[in-house]
């Protein structure tokens, strides 16, 4: 049951890692929700294996690397951290892309998985808050 071992210890490493980023509102104090759709393709299939919805709020840990959909996939994944980050530093409400996973499978060739994703990201309207960053930004 190698297999199984390898996954539990996946998981295992995943939920650390999601504890070791710091929440949204850490992260991305500006940003009040952030809303990311994502259809899962798997090689081989021309439809979607899989359509998921995942929401963040300021209260959530800001880990944005969603798990490839293959359970053998070794350090696979797709991770929308960079594509936020980037987003919320150009105040980007939405945006759309894809993203191929990288990970390993023994008995396929990489990039069997691929997901297109559309995000949207709402903006905290807290007049102090925006004041504040806009002074930040003026005196950069
Ligand atoms: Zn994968």
């Amino acid at each position: 049951m190698a297999h199984k071992q390898n996954y539990l210890e996946k998981m295992e490493l995943n939920k650390q890692h999601r504890l070791e980023s710091g929440l949204v509102s850490e992260c991305f104090p500006a940003v009040s929700d952030i809303k990311i759709e994502m259809t899962y393709y798997m090689k081989g299939f021309k439809q979607a294996c899989m359509i998921r919805t995942v929401n963040f709020w300021p209260s959530r840990h800001a880990y944005f690397n969603m798990d490839c959909m293959i359970k053998d996939c070794i350090d696979g994944g797709f991770d929308l951290t960079a594509v936020i980050t980037h987003m919320v530093k150009k105040h980007e409400k939405s945006g759309k892309g894809e993203l191929s996973c990288k990970g390993k499978i023994s008995d396929r060739s990489s990039q069997h998985a691929r997901i297109d994703y559309k995000i949207s990201i709402k903006y905290s309207t807290d007049p102090q808050r925006i004041s504040k960053e806009k002074g930040e930004k003026s005196n950069s």
